[in-house]
């Protein structure tokens, strides 16, 4: 099994908090817990991966949503 951090779900480049959970949904819900309590203790790394992300059209948000939860179902399979 292939262990998918938190950059590679659009966090920080150097955020490497593993990203755990038994379905992409339960992963992209983790990881979206785990984004908002970085952001709520002040982490402004975290802050601006949320900002970059709001900054996309909904179409490209979209595309990226797919793109991580394809990462999560490839790293259950592996
Ligand atoms: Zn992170």
């Amino acid at each position: 099994m292939k262990n998918v951090t938190c950059s590679d779900l659009g966090g920080p480049a150097d955020c490497q908090f593993e990203i755990v959970g038994s379905t992409a949904e339960e992963m992209g819900d983790n990881c979206k817990k785990h984004v908002m309590e970085m952001v709520q203790s002040g982490d402004e790394a975290h802050q601006a991966a949320i900002n970059a992300m709001m900054n996309l059209s909904p179409e490209e948000q979209q595309k990226k949503f797919a793109e991580y939860m394809q990462i999560c179902t490839d790293s259950l399979r592996e």
